[in-house]
């Protein structure tokens, strides 16, 4: 600026520069640039490019040492879990038993456990290298109140990308269902609270910070009603449909034993075989249902350490990708996996890849595209999210490749990211604003949050404070 001249008249820079990476991983018509440079404008990428082709910015991050990739998408989680993780009386049970035992906990859900939960949940998933999560919030217990909009203000303090869906529980014990009483609402209140949360908090502008889906929890916990009546209002409202889908063996016995089908033609009967809807676990499918799936655009949330722990098995994720269904990545509920780390989960998602299809099968780009891509197809926001192309969203993380887990890995940043490790976010970014810092939450309050989450976990454990 010359001498008298008033800044305004200058061309403006960009919000930030994020610059110097070891490599940035696109995952988009740039591919991989080595010592590449990503700059965001008014919360949406505005360039990338190589060493040297830098613009002028407002702010900098020095990305040094650091892979550079776009924000990691999570699928598939009940946040609200964390507040009952690593639950004693039930880690030696098998999913419904696990789910039997929780119930009772979980009906004590109320809006300050809630937006605690979602606010702890939101930070971890942050420091994990995740910027769009969605919720499965379908415990909605009939004196607690808004919870779904607690998490919502919890997801706006951190600035954190928020899909929480409106989950429902209709079928109850009395009427052969899994779930107790206090935890089901009736086929019309849940039809009646979705349209409100829709019309409440769904965001249908480019670059949304909020989006609501529907999502009946499960083919044993919801009726058949429920579920084509979901179906229809999502149509009616353009918004997605998620539910659990072919996570158990135990769900192929209830299915055939209650609806005289298998849970993929259930699924069908009742109107959700459609590119609309993504679906959680998806263990079980056999190949034609598979190719059923694929040939619908039905998308999967793959939840790899779920699934382990939870005994259940090896998803055929390759065959359903190849088959054509979009698979994105999902942590799960805090307490079927007790850790909530999208860089946990796209490691664990390279492994089980190799395990079932040998070392051939995949590499840490398929696992990388999984994490953002795939998300971002199952979600309805491909080009939006999980990319770093210009006009995208300004979601990005950068992932500290050194000290000694790295020494010695030269060769190929993108294998090493998450053969090597384990790894936090050194920096999250959504929309262009640090959540995470230095490897540090950016929202003030962490501490007493921290301090009221452990009342009310232990509230809900039923143990003393
Ligand atoms: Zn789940």
């Amino acid at each position: 600026m010359t001498h008298g001249e008033h800044p305004i008249n200058q061309p403006r820079g960009v919000d930030l520069l994020v610059r110097d990476a070891e490599l940035v991983a696109t995952m988009g018509a740039s591919g991989e640039i080595s010592g590449g440079w990503v700059s965001v404008t008014d919360g949406f990428v505005s360039g990338v490019g190589p060493r040297g082709d830098e613009p002028e910015a407002n702010r900098t991050i020095s990305a040094r040492g650091c892979v550079v990739t776009p924000g990691f998408v999570n699928t598939h989680h009940h946040i609200y879990q964390n507040l009952t993780r690593a639950f004693r009386p039930a880690t030696k049970s098998n999913l419904f038993g696990w789910l039997t035992t929780l119930y009772p906990r979980w009906a004590m859900l109320d809006e300050e456990a809630s937006y605690l939960s979602a606010w702890v949940g939101l930070a971890e998933l942050a420091l994990g290298g995740c910027t769009t999560t969605t919720d499965h919030l379908y415990v909605h217990p009939h004196t607690g109140g808004d919870v779904l909009g607690a998490e919502i203000t919890a997801a706006q303090e951190l600035g954190m990308r928020f899909h929480p869906t409106r989950g429902s529980m209709s079928l109850s014990q009395k009427d052969g269902g899994l779930p107790p009483d206090s935890v089901c609402q009736s086929d019309d209140e849940i039809l009646r609270e979705s349209e409100d949360a829709v019309a409440r908090h769904h965001d249908r502008s480019y670059g949304a910070m909020v989006k609501i889906a529907l999502a009946p929890c499960s083919p044993f916990s919801v009726s058949p009603s429920l579920m084509r009546q979901s179906a229809e209002l999502a149509e009616r409202l353009d918004v997605r449909l998620h539910t659990h889908l072919a996570e158990d063996a135990d769900e192929d016995t209830y299915c055939l034993a209650t609806y005289g089908r298998r849970p993929i033609d259930h699924f069908e009967d009742v109107g959700w075989m459609s590119d609309r809807a993504w679906v959680a676990h998806c263990i079980y499918p056999n190949p034609s249902e598979v190719t059923r799936l694929g040939a619908a655009g039905v998308g999967v949330a793959h939840c790899p350490s779920s699934n382990l722990m939870i005994g259940g098995g090896l998803a055929p994720i390759a065959e359903l990708r190849r088959a054509g269904a979009p698979v994105g990545l999902g942590c799960d509920g805090s307490s079927s996996t007790d850790s909530a780390s999208l860089w946990l989960e796209a490691r664990m998602a390279l492994l089980l890849g190799r395990l079932r299809g040998g070392p051939e099968s995949t590499e840490a780009r398929d696992a990388l595209e999984i994490a953002t891509l795939g998300g971002a197809a199952c979600l309805g926001r491909t080009g939006e999210i999980g990319v770093l192309d210009p006009g995208a969203v300004g979601d990005l993380v950068c992932w500290p490749m050194d000290g000694i887990a790295f020494a010695g890995a030269w060769s190929d940043p993108v294998e090493a990211l998450l053969r090597c490790g384990p790894v936090r976010a050194k920096h999250t970014i959504v929309a262009g604003k640090s959540v995470v810092e230095d490897g540090e939450i950016r929202a003030s309050g962490l501490d007493d949050i921290m301090a009221r989450h452990r009342v009310a976990s232990r509230r809900l454990q039923g143990l003393d404070d």
